[in-house]
């Protein structure tokens, strides 16, 4: 999940074949980037029936028909983003999106302490204008600790044959490696400057000067003042912000905190988020910060996980709106709770299902709201789907993800939180010997150690579910009482269609 594109071009014992290869890949490079210029210049000046240069919110290309044009922009745009700091030049397409700090925005020298014993990307509070080199400076100690500076705030590529449409370029963030005292980095797109840290970098507090960027707004939790914020740094030039927490930094555009006045109590908010769903988990080991991007296009859905955890602009409004998160957002616990999974207890199928337990746990024990907060689990949805399913004796109770997560509703209602988080925990804690090995012992040990843990014989309850286990795991808790959801579960759900 940590590499990147641009890894290739370090390093590496090369032999003079390579070399020549190399300039002659250079050469190629600036001639095709050359040509890039000129043809988006003199596309910058549309016709109605000139193609746009490039694809943008407006007019997004379509990938029908158009694979061989779609195939030479790829290369256009990967030799783009693979120039020397030196060559490289603002690309027009910048300007839409992400954006472009106002011409007057003036270039400041800042240092920043990063304390390498939290991994991952650090916000600086700085962007990078389009095409312009900005210098990281670095203590002489800091040279081989694998540090990097990277441009843009995520690694979400679009060049998958599976997206039809393009509405931004494809790929438009870079990182660079840190081998010398002094790195310049530049992007032709621009973007908002991290300092990434290796797990595991015993450095301390390092010293990073940064020149030639521009201010972004920023609000540290625990660092920056809220007056100087409401009354300055709010209004910093960049044209994408960030909150920074301790468990969640968020990227969203500075239009959407330009009027925030309470940047702590959201972040104060998603601390207690990730909190809820790391102690849910049994997750004690966190390092750093989960991070959350929107951005116009996604790689994939509506949101995905990660590192960062990826959402269309259209949640920008919401992400750090805190009447609104106090209803709860489903979408968002959701995909934080995918960094919380944990393949030893996602049986097959259930990615998208086991995923909305930590929705559910986030709604109700950060919210203080009914965890059935999604519509489709509201009462009659779920008796619409319990009743689809038990009368169709080939349906998959994995088929339907609202349909699966009543199984661990079930569960919840009839046992509670806690026993969720023993569960976890002792999932956690598994010697490798006794960690399942396949589906079957995935399902198997759900069975055992749920009955074990509640006292409760559940073979009953997963047999009327059409959940398979072996014979032997079942006998091993039938000196248990049987315990079902309701009496004689699931003959209500059998009686109509
Ligand atoms: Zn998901």
């Amino acid at each position: 999940m940590e590499i990147s594109a641009c890894a290739q071009m370090k390093s590496g014992r090369m032999s003079c074949k390579s070399m020549v290869k190399m300039k002659f890949r250079m050469m190629k490079k600036i001639l095709l980037w050359s040509a890039l210029s000129l043809v988006s210049t003199a596309f910058c000046a549309d016709t109605n029936d000139s193609p746009p240069a490039f694809p943008s919110a407006k007019q997004p290309w379509k990938r029908d028909g158009q694979a061989e044009r779609f195939a030479a922009y790829r290369q256009e745009i990967r030799a783009l983003m693979e120039l020397p700091p030196e060559q490289v030049r603002a690309c027009p397409a910048a300007s839409d999106f992400p954006g472009t700090p106002p011409a007057d925005s003036p270039r400041v020298e800042r240092t920043v302490v990063v304390d390498t014993r939290v991994p991952r990307w650090h916000s600086t509070g700085l962007y990078a204008a389009p095409g312009e080199i900005i210098t990281a400076t670095v203590p002489t100690n800091a040279v081989h600790a694998k540090l990097r500076l990277r441009i843009g705030w995520h690694k979400d590529l679009l060049w998958s044959e599976k997206i039809p449409a393009w509405k931004r370029v494809p790929e438009i963030t870079r990182s660079f490696a840190i081998t010398e005292t002094v790195t310049r980095a530049a992007n032709a797109f621009g973007g908002p400057v991290y300092i990434e840290v290796p797990r595991d970098c015993g450095l301390g507090n390092v010293e990073v000067k940064i020149e030639n960027a521009v201010a972004a707004p920023l609000f540290e939790h625990g660092k920056t003042d809220l007056a100087a914020w409401k009354n300055e740094l709010c209004n910093a030039p960049a044209p994408w912000a960030e909150l920074v927490g301790n468990n969640l930094a968020i990227s969203l555009p500075s239009a959407n905190v330009r009027a925030l006045d309470n940047p702590d109590e959201v972040l104060k908010f998603w601390d207690r988020v990730v909190t809820a769903e790391d102690e849910l988990s049994g997750q004690t080991n966190r390092t750093s910060p989960e991070r959350f991007v929107l951005d116009r296009q996604i790689s994939a859905g509506y949101m995905h996980s990660g590192y960062p955890i990826m959402a269309w602009l259209d949640q920008a409004n919401k992400v750090a709106d805190l009447e609104s998160l106090k209803k709860g957002n489903w979408g968002f616990f959701h995909e934080l709770g995918h960094n919380h999974q944990r393949p030893d207890w996602v049986l097959a199928g259930t990615t998208e299902i086991t995923v909305n337990i930590f929705s559910m746990y986030c709604f109700e024990n950060v919210c203080g709201l009914p965890r059935h907060g999604h519509n489709a689990m509201s009462d009659a949805s779920r008796e619409k789907n319990l009743r689809a399913y038990f009368s169709d004796p080939t349906a998959s109770w994995t088929g339907k993800p609202f349909t699966g997560l009543i199984f661990y509703d079930q569960l919840v209602e009839g046992f509670g939180w806690d026993t969720f988080h023993k569960i976890f925990i002792e999932y956690r804690d598994l010697p490798k010997s006794e960690r399942p090995k396949n589906d079957d012992e995935k399902r198997d040990q759900w069975l055992v150690r749920f009955s074990k843990t509640t006292g409760k014989n559940l073979g009953p309850f997963f047999e009327a579910w059409r959940i398979l286990t072996s014979e032997a795991a079942r006998r091993s808790v039938t000196n248990l009482p049987v315990w079902l959801p309701e009496p004689d579960f699931p003959k209500r759900y059998l009686a109509s269609k």
